[in-house]
């Protein structure tokens, strides 16, 4: 089983993820799950008061780290969400940030009306959308 300490942040329960702190990371942002893929700043997660202590079996710290590999904070709407992807080339002009579901299914929505096209499902693995009518938008 794999052990980490239930912190109170703020009025919220966050799992420590870094339950031995490495001195390298003062300063650093570091892992802190309160339901979606959260980064806390080590002074804030580190001393924080501890309500208990969990056990997350394999499959469940698997995950989590998937949701930290996947996700992240949102490049629109700036919520940390479990899962991002690349967006549509409709809206690709921001600094390379990825969107969240939410995001996703808003311009689709969106999309739907104003232009007609479906840019399908957030879930959808592509190769970071195609390329090959691109040059065919106007603006
Ligand atoms: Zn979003």
């Amino acid at each position: 089983m794999n052990k980490f300490e239930l912190k109170l942040v703020d009025g919220k329960l966050v799992i420590d993820l870094n339950s031995e702190p490495d001195m390298k990371l003062i300063g650093m942002p570091v892992r802190g799950y309160d339901g979606v893929p959260n980064k806390y700043d080590i002074c804030d997660l580190g001393p924080a008061p501890v309500i208990g202590t969990v056990e997350l079996t394999d499959e469940a710290l698997a995950k989590i780290e998937a949701e930290y590999q996947n996700g992240g904070q949102c490049a629109w709407c700036d919520e940390v969400r479990p899962k991002l992807r690349p967006p549509h080339m409709f809206d690709r002009d921001r600094d390379g940030g990825r969107m969240c579901e939410h995001c996703w299914n808003h311009d689709r929505k969106m999309y739907k009306g104003s232009y007609g096209e479906d840019i399908g499902p957030f879930e959808e693995e592509g190769e970071g959308g195609e390329e090959d009518d691109s040059s065919d938008l106007t603006v």
